[in-house]
């Protein structure tokens, strides 16, 4: 069996919101239906950031060194893109390049 991994990942998110509505149906009886709900969120949200990485181009500029990201992170609100756009740090340039902090997952 082929998998194709954004296919896979939409049939995860459907499974989700499946569950969601099957919770709002059926809640656990124990009072704990809001803690489940935005733990399903949350999952949710990770699947939107797992399919938008998987669709980042691939950079055109070295990875920055470790002073240069720790300027990032606590500098003044200015980071590159891997295709050296100034963007926010957690932003992606208008090609479609993450900032190198939200490449690295440091944000
Ligand atoms: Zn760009």
């Amino acid at each position: 069996m082929k998998i194709s991994f954004n296919g896979q990942l939409d049939d995860v998110e459907q499974g989700i919101v499946q569950l969601r509505d099957e919770l709002h149906k059926n809640p656990p009886g124990n009072g704990s239906a809001k803690q489940v709900e935005l733990a399903l969120l949350g999952a949710l949200d990770n699947m939107q950031l797992a399919k938008q990485a998987w669709d980042w181009p691939k950079p055109t500029t070295e990875a920055p060194n470790q002073e240069t990201l720790e300027e990032w992170l606590f500098g003044d609100g200015a980071c590159e893109a891997t295709d050296s756009c100034i963007v926010e740090p957690d932003g992606v340039c208008p090609h479609g390049h993450p900032s190198w902090l939200r490449k690295l997952g440091l944000i």
